[in-house]
């Protein structure tokens, strides 16, 4: 077997480049998995900006499809030339985190330091690909604590149908779990990205019946209605906060959802939110937000509002691939656009400026 691969490392602000660079070795707990497609998130724009530190060399991407070509000694149920998927979060579920049911919070596997220590709680540390360690955007990826993160892909998913699963469905659908949604339910979803449609996508699996999609970007709007809206808004023609509130007959929605992370999307997502509502967040925000004291009715409305880090694991891979497989869902329309791994710089550009109307890109070593 080779002992080099091709990687897409992060070497400064605004330069990601594809490097050489030697294929891991495997651990007790480890599988080395040959990556067939992955893909570009927009977190990964966020490190390519500078927005979002990691360190220099690291390999970026944290969404591997592939195949088993090496597993560990301790690692059971598994064969090589298996196709799996790993969620973009690799807890190794050992944690009180997981244990208190917050798995993508884990810090266990950390040098012990500070309050976080080795079985505690590190918010965030359970995203390790392409944050704390190399990541998928390359020819091999190391899944770490390999038994209870590789999940087997069901015979007959193509990797386009199932590029989604490791963090934009995962992390779309806790948008909507987290909403709490009962059948019946009016919910708004702002932003129609590829989170923002996987969240607008499981509120109509949810049972929402009225989804009420928010963005500026009208092919976006037209696909939101493909994956379950019934009704959208693009903020550049109306006042969204008056149309819902119109629309909702002052009544306000069940449940807001807010996939960008901005501080107006935020102030919007509260201010059309029902006494007694629920304001699920997704957004990564990368400064302090207000909560305007009205939308709050000055901390007495009973709202609840709920962050989110994507859920991995196998079992949550299980149930992602289930749905796809089940034809409730297809999310191979999201996949716009294919690029081989070296040529991601360019996929980069298209992605990161949303041009030719890209929603996600497949990387093909
Ligand atoms: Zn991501």
């Amino acid at each position: 077997m080779a002992t080099m691969m091709k990687a897409a490392v992060f070497v400064e602000k605004n330069r990601i480049e594809v490097v050489d660079k030697p294929i891991p070795d495997v651990g007790p707990n480890d599988a080395l998995i040959r990556i067939t497609t992955t893909t570009i998130c927009g977190t990964d724009v966020h490190i390519l900006k500078g927005e979002y530190p990691v360190a220099q060399g690291l390999t970026i991407g944290h969404e591997p499809v592939g195949v088993i070509e090496k597993l560990g000694s301790a690692v059971m149920g598994y064969t090589e030339g298996q196709r799996v998927i790993a969620g973009a979060i690799c807890p190794n579920f050992n944690s009180y985190a997981a244990q208190d049911g917050a798995p993508s919070q884990d810090g266990s596997y950390l040098i012990p330091q500070g309050l976080c220590g080795c079985h505690g709680f590190k918010a965030t540390a359970g995203w390790r690909f392409g944050n704390l360690i190399d990541g998928t955007q390359a020819e091999y990826v190391l899944v770490p604590d390999a038994q209870a993160n590789l999940a087997p892909i069901p015979d007959g998913l193509t990797d386009e149908q199932v590029l989604m699963c490791p963090d934009i469905m995962s992390t779309g659908f806790k948008g909507a779990e987290n909403a709490r949604i009962r059948i019946g339910d009016t919910v708004v979803v702002f932003a129609q990205g590829p989170i923002g449609l996987c969240a607008t996508a499981g509120a109509r699996l949810l049972g929402a019946s009225t989804i009420i999609a928010v963005d500026g970007n009208d092919h976006r709007l037209d696909i939101a209605k493909k994956m379950g809206a019934d009704l959208t808004l693009n903020f550049k023609n109306c006042d969204v906060v008056d149309e819902i509130m119109k629309i909702t007959r002052g009544r306000g929605v069940d449940a807001s959802i807010e996939a960008l992370g901005t501080q107006s999307t935020f102030e919007s997502a509260l201010s059309v939110l029902k006494p007694g509502g629920t304001l699920s967040s997704l957004g990564v925000y990368s400064s302090d937000l207000t909560i305007p004291l009205g939308a709050f009715a000055a901390g007495l409305g009973d709202h609840r509002i709920v962050t989110a880090l994507c859920p991995g694991g196998k079992e949550r891979m299980r149930r992602l691939m289930n749905v796809v497989a089940s034809g409730r869902i297809d999310l191979g329309l999201m996949v716009t656009h294919q690029f081989k791994l070296e040529d991601i710089v360019a996929a980069y550009e298209l992605f990161s400026n949303q041009r030719d109307g890209v929603l996600k890109v497949a990387i093909k070593p």
